[in-house]
Formats: structure tokens, sequence, C-alpha cells
């Protein structure tokens, strides 16, 4: 298993990388590519000024430019790093502009609407190779990234048929030269997958929290003063972006809404049991969950630890 970034490449794998949207997720690209040196330059893009002020003061790129057309004119590979709904708008001003032959990927949690909204707007000439690297926290911003981030973690590739395998293979490159592990799997098939892994969890976070604040009968300081009592651990995950998780919501709508209606009749199921006082099933149910967090901390995707801690001690490396 891979502890920390290794050192620079021997090569590059690309010589100007442009990088759209500066959050927790770019800047964690960022860093992660000055470390590897895995590409010769970077140019950074966001709306925001103070985004960009930020990427220069922490010197997470050689350029910042709100511009994001005259980015992208000599990359070799751009990567949309922007909320899932913001990727058609994005496409659409930097299209005209891509380089003959430019890679573009983009890292958004949903992948089969994505697909959908850049495949007509992007030239034919351009090389799109979609990703989704699963791992991130709840915070964003320039400031929240860190380059070991993807470190052990998947990151998921969802090539559409015909995409071109070196375009491919160098996506797949620049994912494990920032330590991840890569699969290919079809846009349908991650988008139900990560819809019971992560959107359905956020859903039940958001839920759960909302809920315990419109309480009537428990005050808002109670529910903050006993949140040890497994509250606490949904308020990270209630905490996360709010514009990134309506976007996913809203463009992973069919798969969310399969698992919701599964996740449901298993409520009613728990309901039941409790109902009835079946504390064998109950404790039989507990038993398989249980069984389930042992292999995820088995197979290195969380500590045993009980802080959440997701920096890792290669966290807080200098960006450059
Ligand atoms: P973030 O920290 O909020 O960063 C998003 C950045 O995109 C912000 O700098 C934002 O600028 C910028 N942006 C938004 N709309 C834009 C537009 N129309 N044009 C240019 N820039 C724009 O979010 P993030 O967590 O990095 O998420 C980015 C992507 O990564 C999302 O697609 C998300 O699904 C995916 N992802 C997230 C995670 C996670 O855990 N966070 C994990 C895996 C994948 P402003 O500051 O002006 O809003």
């Amino acid at each position: 298993m891979v502890e920390r970034l290794g050192p620079p490449l021997d090569e590059p794998i690309f010589d100007e990388l442009a990088i759209i949207g500066v959050g927790l997720i770019g800047s964690s690209v960022a860093r992660a590519v000055r470390r590897r040196k895995a590409a010769r330059r970077i140019v950074l893009v966001d709306r925001s000024e103070e985004t960009l002020a930020r990427a220069d003061a922490l010197a997470l790129g050689d350029e910042t430019t709100s511009d994001a057309a005259r980015a992208v004119e000599n990359a070799d590979c751009v990567i949309l790093c922007v909320p899932v709904g913001a990727n058609e708008e994005v496409a659409g001003a930097i299209a005209p502009a891509l380089r003959r032959g430019a890679i573009v990927s983009d890292v958004g949690s949903v992948k089969g609407a994505v697909i959908s909204a850049l495949e007509p707007i992007l030239p034919s000439h351009a090389r799109f190779v979609p990703a989704h690297p699963v791992a991130g926290t709840e915070q964003s911003g320039p400031d929240a990234g860190f380059a070991s981030l993807f470190i052990n973690r998947w990151c998921i590739l969802t090539p559409p048929d015909g995409a071109d395998p070196e375009a491919v293979r160098n996506v797949r490159a620049l994912w494990e030269a920032f330590g991840s592990n890569v699969e290919i799997m079809s846009a349908a098939h991650h988008d139900l997958v990560l819809a019971i892994t992560s959107h359905v969890p956020h859903l039940i976070a958001y839920n759960i929290v909302g809920t315990a604040a419109d309480l009537e009968e428990v005050t808002r300081s109670e529910v903050i003063k006993f949140s040890a009592g497994g509250f606490r651990d949904f308020t990270r995950i209630a905490a996360s972006d709010p514009t990134m998780w309506r976007d996913v919501f809203l463009h992973n709508k069919d798969a969310v809404l399969e698992m919701l209606g599964r996740f449901n009749e298993d409520l009613m199921a728990l309901q039941r049991m409790i109902r009835r006082e079946d504390g064998d099933g109950l404790f039989d149910l507990f038993t398989r969950t249980r069984a389930i967090r042992l292999g995820i901390v088995a197979q290195g995707q969380e500590t045993a630890a009980p802080d959440f801690g997701r920096r890792t001690a290669d966290a807080d490396e200098p960006a450059s």
C-alpha cells in the first residue's frame, strides 16, 4: 500500500495542464501534480478572484486566470473540477479554444449526466476521459485541498465507447501518480454504485441532521451537547458543500431514487423488528453490518481510529 506520494516522475505526463475550478478537488490535483511533477506547467482557472488570489498565495500553479477559454489554448490536458451542474457551461466556454487532440477530463461525482451534457459540446478532436476520484472531505475551497488526498483511494474512469486508448492511459497514469487505484467501468454502473456508497448516505445525513434541528421536544443545545452518541458523525457528512451535493442529487436522480426505494423498504423491516421486539433479527443485521465496516478498514479505506482522521501525516506538506 502506498503511504506517501512518490518522488517527481522522470518524465511529466502532460506539458500543460489546465485545472478549472480551484476548490477542494482542483487544488488537491494541483498540489499532487506539482509534487510529482506530472505536468511541466499548471494553469489554474476559477470564476472567483478571491479564489485565484488564494491559489497565487499558495503557489498552486504557474498561472491563474478567470478566462477559461484563454487558459486552455495551450493545454494538452484540461480537468474540470467544478460542481457537476457547472460542467456544461464551462465546457461551452472552452470548446472553441481547445487545442487539437487535447484531453478533457473531469472529477464529477456523477458520470452519466456529465457525459450526456459534454459530449455534444466538446469538439470531435478533443479526447474526453471522464473520471471520479472517490476521495474527499466535507470542506471546500483552495485552502482545504492537500496533495495526499488521493493516496490509496479509488479513481473511477468511465470512458465513453470509442474513447482514445492513449488518452485513457494518460489519465490513468495521472491518477496513479497521485497514489490512487484506478478502475474502469460504465458511467451507468458508476452512478448506481455511488448512489448507494456515497449519495444516499449523504442524503441520510442531511435528513437526520435536519430532523434533529427541527425537533421541538429536544433543544438545539442538547443536540450539540450529547452529539457524541452517533449524531456527531452524521454532522460531518451533513456539513458537505451545498452546491456540490444539490448538483449530485439533481444529476443522479434515477439511481438515487432506485437506491432510496430499497433503503425505505429495509427501514420498514427494521421498524417492524423493533415493534415486534425481534431481538435476534436486530442482532443478526447489526452483526452483518459490523463485518462491512471491518472489511473497509481491512482494505485501507478507513482507519480503525474513531476520529475520522481524514488528513494523513503527509497532508501538511508544502504546496509546491
Ligand atoms: P469546491 O471546493 O466547492 O470547488 C469548486 C470550485 O469550482 C470553486 O472554486 C468554485 O468557485 C468553482 N466553480 C463553480 N462554478 C464554476 C463555474 N461556473 N466556472 C468556474 N468555476 C466554478 O468543490 P469540490 O469539492 O472541489 O468539488 C468539485 C467537483 O469535484 C464536483 O464536481 C464534485 O462532484 C467532485 N468531487 C467532490 C468530492 C468531495 O468530497 N468534495 C469528491 C470527489 C469528487 P466559487 O468559489 O466561486 O464557487
